[in-house]
């Protein structure tokens, strides 16, 4: 978390306080730095370029479900990332955020006619097909609208990524993807179809992995059916293995991301060259958290300090509508005090004013703090924002870019009236 440091006891994003943000946009408030975000996209960017792969061969979808707004994407999209979409809606995002829809791969169970259609109107990429009906649902689209959709498909490995229930992708029993078992069959009929140019395969097995072990693994799996379908006739051009590097929330040691992608590239380049007299194949990544998670934090104001006979409770004015990872998967994000002060220290559960028990945000933490006091939750980057909810009739937190000594407003601050505007009384 480098680019969120203490300067002089007060915590700073690159080099604003975040007092100063405070004052001037309120509270509670997303708060993100260039600088990480950009350091984050470079550590994939450059393992790439490592491995010979810096203008073709590999290409980096940033997950856009992790952190959606504009301005994000558009930093990113200036370092040539690509971004990998689960909704028409995010395909617009990216659009409107000026970043090219030819970079665009497009995954999710149950895509709809018309996001279809907005994304072969966009000539994007490639769609990851999750299912033989959605096979049949692109390839009739398609006609409609007379184009080719270019596709891989999403194989399931039948690895188990090792990681929280919730955001295991990659067993027999989740929704996503068709059976390892089934993919040939699913290759073949994906290759008959006349509004359907097979270009791709790809997995995705879990979000926060610590381990690269599970990953190669998968990526054995997806090697080994490229060659069965080759020894077919169906040659893939692409193979994308998905996002899921984890990162630090408290004391994980996730693999660097240069080490695994080094991984990856040595067994397929060196796959390539004795299968494939050397003819390469591109690679693609679909990193979400680990680009945006730790770019990120939630800055939130002490509302109520309520003494218990067993437990402190700090009361503040984030909840589990703005960080909703918490209340979800019991996730832990650090909590640290904005300015460090020379008062007694006490064990507090930081919880939000939502009425349901399940809105905590941290339990169990020492801190030394007053009403008024700012605390920063860590490592709110990624599936914070994105996963905001107006539960409570709360606006969600405005969101701000720090570059520097610069400081951008990228989401006002939602007020009451935004969130009934669509609504009406019956008359
Ligand atoms: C969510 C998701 C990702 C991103 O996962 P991270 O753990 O955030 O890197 C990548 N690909 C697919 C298909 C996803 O659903």
């Amino acid at each position: 978390m480098s680019h969120f440091s203490y300067r002089s006891g007060v915590l700073h994003a690159e080099n604003v306080a975040l007092t100063t943000l405070v004052k001037q946009f309120g509270s509670p408030l997303y708060v993100y730095s260039k600088a990480a975000l950009i350091e984050n996209y470079q550590s994939y960017a450059k393992a790439c370029a490592a491995a010979g792969r810096a203008k073709s061969g590999a290409l980096i979808c940033y997950s856009v479900k992790s952190n959606a707004n504009l301005a994000v994407l558009n930093v990113l999209g200036q370092q040539g990332s690509g971004f990998d979409i689960v909704s028409g809606g995010e395909l617009q995002r990216v659009i409107a955020a000026g970043c090219d829809p030819k970079k665009v791969i497009f995954s999710g169970v149950g895509k709809g006619r018309e996001e279809m259609r907005l994304a072969l109107s966009h000539d994007i990429l490639c769609f990851n097909v999750e299912s033989i009906p959605e096979l049949h649902r692109l390839n009739e689209v398609a006609g409609e609208v007379g184009k080719v959709a270019r596709i891989s498909l999403r194989v399931n490995p039948n690895v188990d990524a090792k990681t929280h229930p919730y955001i295991s992708t990659g067993l027999k029993e989740n929704k996503f993807g068709v059976a390892y078992e089934d993919a040939l069959d699913c290759y073949r009929a994906a290759a008959a179809l006349p509004h359907i140019e097979v270009v791709g395969i790809d997995c995705h097995i879990g979000s926060q992995l610590l381990d690269d072990a599970p990953l190669l693994e998968a990526l054995d799996k997806v090697i080994e059916l490229i060659d069965q379908l080759h020894a077919e006739g169906i040659d893939i051009h692409h193979l994308d293995i998905g996002g899921g590097i984890g990162i630090v929330y408290h004391d994980e040691k996730p693999v660097p991301v240069g080490d695994y992608l080094g991984r990856v590239f040595a067994r397929v380049d060196a796959w390539r060259a004795k299968k494939y007299n050397g003819a390469t194949i591109d690679v693609m990544f679909e990193p979400g958290r680990s680009i945006v998670g730790n770019a990120g934090i939630l800055v939130t104001e002490v509302q109520y300090l309520k003494h218990g006979e067993d437990k402190n409770f700090a009361i503040v004015d984030a909840a589990m509508n703005d960080l909703m990872r918490p209340a979800l998967y019991e996730a832990w994000h650090g909590v640290e005090v904005v300015e460090q002060k020379e008062i007694a220290a006490q064990i507090y559960d930081v919880v939000g004013p939502v009425c349901e028990s399940g809105d905590w945000l941290a339990k169990g933490r020492t801190l030394a703090i007053a009403p008024g006091d700012l605390l920063a939750l860590l490592s709110a980057g990624a599936y914070g924002m994105t996963m905001a909810s107006n539960y409570n009739t709360r606006g969600r937190a405005a969101e701000v870019l720090v570059d520097g000594d610069k400081v951008h407003l990228i989401r006002k601050r939602e007020q009451p009236a935004d969130l009934f505007a669509l609504e009406s009384i019956i008359s």
